[in-house]
């Protein structure tokens, strides 16, 4: 076999693993192995493009994949709750590297007298959502990393600026495309491109992040096929073209989720910090102990749990798993509610109450158990703020009117596990802890759960 059957041989293996990984990775009970066969086609698709012959040495290659390891492995061992600020991070990493094989590519050519319009054409766009994913990414992370205000920064005729500015970009890379040897127009397109970048995401409030990250891991995704027809590598084609689709999809399930337009997204700054009406009324909250708390949940016949971030931040799943076990012991019937935005990427609660080991079939998806409220005699919320704020149903005003959330608050009786009155990620008021069926359980989520636990064990 020729070296050029066997690198596409080991492409095409790679790109089937690829699918596979995708594949899998949409079922919880297949996710799992989803991750090896993803980190085999990579390791595949790297070791088949080492063996081009117009690899004449391998130090830049090998000093390349020490710098990249040096900054992976930290990188992954963020905890959970700090994935989609590393997710955005490995986007802008994603984002850099094509605009500059992009950018170096039109140096080369251009030396060479080697530009046509079709490849100065892939070239730009590859650089253009390259260079806009890389500072796009950025601000994200930043935002998330709470480095970056995550409310919009907003100002006048803002959105009118930045299509301004994406289409003097377009039409500047029409008339390089045109003319590819007119090298001067070059680092003005990857200007604009890392401005919009910048200015295309700071008007997105903090609680868009999960469907922008999405999004701008499909422009990543794009961006690599654009790279792949300028390389002429089909596997960066097929790869990038996995990525952006299935990047794409993401975002349209988590705007759908939410009600909301990519427009609206994008564009409708998103996540205003709002003062708190039931405040201004003069309404104030009722909190109980856990002795009171575990009175209530152990006369209960069903209760539904409700996680959010804070299950996620205290790390109580585990907690909470024994407190399944208190009340399922007693005959409780208890169910799981999932929000499709809860705590901070997507599929979250799925995977921390599947490491504590919650049975997968006690999981219901938030169209599934919402009629269920109504005839549920206790919501449990655990630091769930955003994704059970009813202002989302009747309230125009609120950022969040329109969003689908789960119905907690039609259950006889609302418990609340936070620590404080403090909001939740979009930064606004939630009237549900104001209720009259609602009682607050002011506290760490993983200490009260455990007294929780304590006081149902007392109760035998
Ligand atoms: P929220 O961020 O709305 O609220 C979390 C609540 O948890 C806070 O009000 C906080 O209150 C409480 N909390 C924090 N730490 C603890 C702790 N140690 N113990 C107990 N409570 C704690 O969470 P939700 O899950 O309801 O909503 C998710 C939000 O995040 C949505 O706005 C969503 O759009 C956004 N988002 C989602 C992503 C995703 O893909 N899932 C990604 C990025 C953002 P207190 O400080 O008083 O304790």
């Amino acid at each position: 076999m020729t070296t050029q059957a066997a690198i596409h041989l080991i492409y095409l293996i790679s790109t089937a693993f690829f699918i596979l990984s995708l594949k899998w990775m949409s079922h919880p009970a297949t996710a799992r192995r989803s991750v090896p066969v993803g980190a085999l086609a990579m390791i595949l698709a790297i070791g088949g493009t080492l063996l081009y012959p117009e690899i004449v040495g391998y130090q830049w290659v090998i000093t390349a994949i020490i710098i990249g390891a040096v900054l992976g492995v930290p990188l992954a061992l963020v905890p959970l709750t700090a994935v989609p600020q590393r997710t955005a991070l490995s986007h802008a990493f994603g984002g850099l590297a094509a605009g500059l094989v992009g950018t170096a590519k039109y140096y080369l050519w251009l030396g060479e007298h080697g530009l046509t319009p079709f490849r100065t054409g892939a070239i730009v766009a590859e650089i253009i959502l390259g260079f806009l994913t890389f500072t796009g990414s950025l601000m994200a992370a930043g935002k998330l990393q709470e480095i970056i205000p995550t409310r919009p920064l907003t100002y006048r005729g803002q959105n009118a600026v930045n299509l301004a500015l994406f289409a003097g970009a377009v039409a500047i890379s029409v008339l390089l495309v045109a003319n590819p040897e007119h090298s001067h127009y070059f680092p003005v397109i990857i200007g604009l491109s890392l401005l919009f970048g910048v200015l295309i995401i700071i008007p997105v409030g903090g609680a868009d992040m999960p469907t922008v990250i999405s999004l701008l891991n499909s422009y990543a995704g794009l961006s690599a096929v654009a790279m792949g027809f300028v390389l002429e590598n089909k596997l960066l084609i097929a790869a990038g073209a996995l990525d952006g689709a299935s990047g794409l999809i993401l975002s349209v399930i988590m705007s759908r989720a939410m009600n909301r337009s990519f427009r609206n997204i994008m564009f409708g700054a998103f996540g205003k910090i709002q003062s708190s009406a039931a405040e201004a009324e003069g309404k104030s909250v009722k909190s109980a102990s856990a002795e009171e708390g575990a009175q209530i949940l152990v006369t209960a016949q069903s209760v539904i749990v409700v996680p959010g971030y804070g299950m996620a931040v205290a790390q109580a799943q585990h907690g909470v798993r024994d407190l399944y076990n208190e009340l399922t012991k007693r005959g409780i019937d208890v169910k799981f509610a999932i929000h499709p935005v809860a705590g901070r990427m997507p599929g979250h609660m799925n995977v921390l109450l599947a490491e504590a080991e919650i049975p997968y079939d006690r999981l219901f998806e938030m169209d599934a158990v919402n009629p269920d409220f109504p005839q549920t005699d206790v919501s449990l919320v655990i630091g769930a703020n955003d994704v059970v704020n009813p202002a989302a149903h009747h309230d125009t005003s609120s950022p969040i009117f329109g969003m689908p959330i789960l119905d907690a608050g039609k259950a006889k009786s609302v418990l609340v596990i936070k620590r404080s009155m403090n909001p939740g990620f979009a930064g606004i008021e939630n009237e549900l802890f104001y209720q009259d069926n609602t009682l607050m359980l002011f506290g760490d989520a993983k200490t009260m759960i455990a007294e929780l636990v304590r006081e149902l064990a007392k109760e035998k």
